[in-house]
């Protein structure tokens, strides 16, 4: 099927990454920063370019895109999905991505800045990238392959569409969307107007990982209230709510249950913010794990750690709040297991050994799937994200070309 297709990804993400396309932690405007929107509007000109019509970008900074349907079949609307946004984390501005051809296993210092080196022995999965073409920075500045791979992809994919007719397809929307860095990628998005009825995010790592399953997340604020006294005259009647909350802190287990002490579908109890006066100290959490179930548990642990400490403290009170914050997208995706499955098989059509993979950590899938839009996430090639070591291969990004075609081309196939 791609024997003699040129593809353009890899050309058209080193043109996308110059774009400098950084998202505002502290912006409460949407789009959070209006530079976003100058990657956003080439999309839009490119898309038409290559002959499709309705392709614009609304004022929220989201592109909405259709490739009309070629076949007779009742097929169901798919939406492939990819973000804009590059992360606060490192710089953004003057990207200079660099091509690395034909990739012999050697470290690689990057120019702009040589103490900045790709080392093998830090990134196993370069060993696997022996013989392709790798794009990184010059050392200065992030890549943003994350997730301008997955835009420059799905703009691929777009172009091999139109240029082979003979692959049959429904409707396919193409989404692109500002701020996913900053936790707001859906917060603007017009569902009803998308009108899809399953979908792929392209923003995952290495070649045939597709990730189905990301943390269950609520947060928890316990709020200690103390007995304030002037302190010179505080014997036996003042209770500092700042000792409390150490107390607390200071019962939490260490071994167990805690981010830096839990991997793969362990879940934790984070504590992130402590903020107080001696008369009320306020403790935040995080609570993570992949069965929601769990959830409940522990946060029944944390309160039970917190009752405790109290009972020390009889004068003072607490108050213990529960808020949800996403859930495992998992629990939709299971309602309709054809996404996952023609994506499993998409993967292997395109040649690749499947792996699958759970996000500790949430992402606009998972927001997306309780929308309404089941959306597993798919590979993009991504490696070292959000780093100045950030790094890609050219035809992983290829390979991610190819498995969108797949799966559009398994759901007509099946309908
Ligand atoms: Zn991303």
């Amino acid at each position: 099927m791609f024997e003699n297709y040129s593809f353009t990804a890899s050309e058209r993400f080193m043109r996308y990454v110059q774009i400098d396309t950084q998202s505002d932690p502290l912006s409460n405007t949407q789009p959070t920063s209006e530079k976003q929107k100058d990657l956003s509007k080439i999309l839009v000109e490119e898309l038409k370019a290559m002959g499709i019509a309705d392709a614009h970008l609304d004022e929220f900074g989201y592109v909405y895109a259709t490739i009309p349907s070629n076949t007779n079949k009742n097929v169901p609307v798919l939406c492939f999905c990819a973000h804009v946004d590059t992360a606060p984390d490192a710089s953004g501005k003057n990207v200079k991505p660099i091509l690395h051809k034909t990739y012999q296993g050697q470290d690689i210092a990057l120019p702009d800045d040589t103490t900045q080196v790709l080392r093998k022995a830090d990134f196993p999965y370069m060993e696997k990238l022996i013989g392709h073409d790798i794009i990184t920075a010059s050392g200065k500045t992030l890549l943003g392959s994350d997730d301008k791979a997955g835009v420059a992809e799905i703009m691929d994919a777009t172009n091999y569409f139109i240029t082979h007719p003979e692959i049959k397809h429904g409707d396919i929307k193409i989404l692109f969307t500002p701020d996913e860095e900053v936790g707001k990628g859906t917060v603007k998005v017009d569902l009803k107007k998308l009108g899809a009825d399953f979908g792929y995010t392209l923003d995952g790592g290495e070649a045939g990982s597709l990730e189905d399953e990301t943390f269950s997340a609520d947060s928890v604020q316990v709020i200690i209230h103390g007995v304030i006294t002037h302190p010179g005259y505080a014997k036996d009647k003042m209770v500092n709510a700042l000792k409390i909350a150490g107390d607390v802190l200071a019962s939490l287990p260490r071994a167990e249950l805690s981010p830096e002490t839990t991997e793969a579908r362990q879940g934790f109890i984070h504590p992130t913010r402590v903020d107080g006066i001696a008369e009320k100290a306020t403790i935040d959490f995080i609570i993570r794990d992949f069965v929601t179930d769990g959830l409940k548990k522990k946060e029944d642990f944390l309160l039970s750690v917190v009752e405790m400490v109290m009972e020390n403290y009889p004068k003072a009170s607490f108050e213990f709040k529960v808020t949800e914050q996403y859930r495992n997208m998992k629990e939709v995706l299971d309602q309709h297991p054809q996404v996952v499955e023609y994506a499993k098989e998409a993967i292997n059509r395109s040649g690749l050994q499947l792996k699958m993979e759970s996000i500790r950590g949430g992402t606009d899938g998972s927001r997306l799937s309780f929308m309404g839009l089941p959306c597993p996430n798919l590979f993009a090639g991504e490696q070292a994200i959000h780093s100045k070591l950030e790094f890609i291969s050219v035809q992983d990004m290829n390979k991610a070309v190819e498995t969108i075609v797949h799966i559009a081309a398994i759901w007509e196939e099946k309908s």
